[in-house]
């Protein structure tokens, strides 16, 4: 049976982003904000099985590099797509 999964988030001013506070991104990875900052944006979840760990101590050290500023076109970088 396949895993439904549904991801709300409040940053709408990301691309993937949908009314309800919806993510709309057909993948999602979330990492370390040290892992993130130094990391280019095309690595993004389409790679996440092959990425290593990035352990964290709370929350605020945690980011969705899947975003993507809306409009800024660099939407097309990483492979992710919107659902709908
Ligand atoms: S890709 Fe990340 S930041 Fe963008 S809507 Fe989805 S969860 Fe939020």
């Amino acid at each position: 049976m396949p895993q439904q999964q549904h991801i709300h988030c409040t940053v709408n001013t990301c691309h993937y982003w949908a009314s309800g506070n919806k993510c709309d991104a057909s993948e999602i990875v979330v990492v370390s904000d040290a892992f993130a900052a130094a990391t280019p944006d095309r690595v993004d979840a389409t790679q996440a099985v092959n990425l290593d760990q990035t352990p964290t101590g709370n929350c605020m050290e945690t980011c969705c590099k899947t975003f993507v500023r809306k409009g800024s076109g660099d939407e097309r970088l990483d492979g992710i797509y919107k659902q709908s």
